[in-house]
């Protein structure tokens, strides 16, 4: 497995206003950035530079916590970068719709719920929407780890992540965290989440 650094799928300024640009230009290229390099540092003459993200999560708990904290942010940034487009937000379509009014009653629930599970974090960490078995569930994770990481009490698929580290939201929203969520459901990626789930 080679670990490359990904371009991001849009320009800076493509999720204003919902997102800033400065907070995309800073968080992409510098806090992502950093986190795959030190990353890469870390694992650089190991065993682990041959395995995939998945099965060194799968086992993460055998790593130091800079490995979980570095491969975690390399990851999950990924997966949130995704988790947004500029043309998307409003209601999901497809397969995606389905599942949510299956699995969370409709869609309105579903963002109440997801809402809250990234407003209840408490200091840095994640919300995320993963699938397993079928099934879609909301999890929040602490720091950088996600639901692939053998850490964590519920594990799935992630298919949709947000960020909810203070770096994310507070050049344009302060401490209004509530607020950088709201605008997140602006820009949320509605053809990843479909392409995650058929992939999952
Ligand atoms: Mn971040």
């Amino acid at each position: 497995m080679s670990f490359k650094f990904p371009e991001l799928p849009y320009s800076y300024d493509a999720l204003e206003p919902h997102m800033d640009a400065q907070t995309m230009e800073l968080h992409y290229s510098k806090h992502h950035q950093g986190y795959f390099n030190k990353f890469m540092a870390a694992i650089e003459g190991t065993e682990l530079t041959k395995k995939t993200l998945e099965e060194i999560f799968g086992k993460i708990s055998t790593q130091t916590a800079g490995i979980r904290n570095t491969g975690g942010g390399y990851y999950n940034h990924i997966v949130f970068w995704n988790s947004m487009s500029p043309k998307g937000g409003g209601k999901p379509s497809g397969e995606i719709a389905t599942a949510i009014d299956r699995d969370f009653g409709s869609f309105d629930k579903f963002k109440e719920e997801f809402s809250k599970a990234a407003e209840t974090v408490f200091g840095s960490g994640w919300a995320w929407l993963i699938v397993k078995n079928g099934k879609l569930s909301i999890t929040a994770t602490a720091n950088q780890n996600n639901p692939w990481m053998d850490t964590e009490a519920t594990n799935g698929t992630p298919v949709l992540a947000l960020d909810v580290w203070e770096h994310a939201y507070y050049l344009k929203y302060q401490n209004r965290r509530p607020d950088y969520i709201a605008a997140f459901w602006s820009v949320v990626n509605w053809d990843h989440a479909n392409t995650s789930l058929k992939n999952a």
